[in-house]
């Protein structure tokens, strides 16, 4: 599996303006991110399948078996980190859904 730790990445840029940053100078910040798909517990809608609920989970099935591993595990579940500037980490820190 590819290695996303940008720690193993050099020379290590800064990923919003691109200069490059000198890591051990406490001069920029490592951002991780951790985003999964809603954990709750799946609402199946049984009037669809009134009478056969194997047929639900054939369908569920059929609609996961176009996906490759690696996409269905990008769907549920991604982790992300990268490196940011002082300068674009105080902008970003402010407003990071923006
Ligand atoms: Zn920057």
């Amino acid at each position: 599996m590819e290695n996303d730790d940008p720690r193993f990445h050099y020379p290590v840029a800064c990923q919003r303006c691109g200069v490059e940053l000198q890591l051990g100078r406490g001069s920029c910040y490592l951002v991780k991110i951790e985003a999964m798909a809603d954990p709750s517990p799946p609402q199946l809608d049984f009037e669809d399948y009134p009478n056969d609920l194997n047929a639900a989970f054939r369908d569920v099935l059929e609609e996961l078996s176009h996906l490759s591993a690696q996409e269905a595990m990008d769907q549920v579940y991604r982790r992300l980190s990268f490196y940011l500037c002082a300068r674009c980490y105080a902008r970003w820190i402010e407003n990071p859904t923006g």
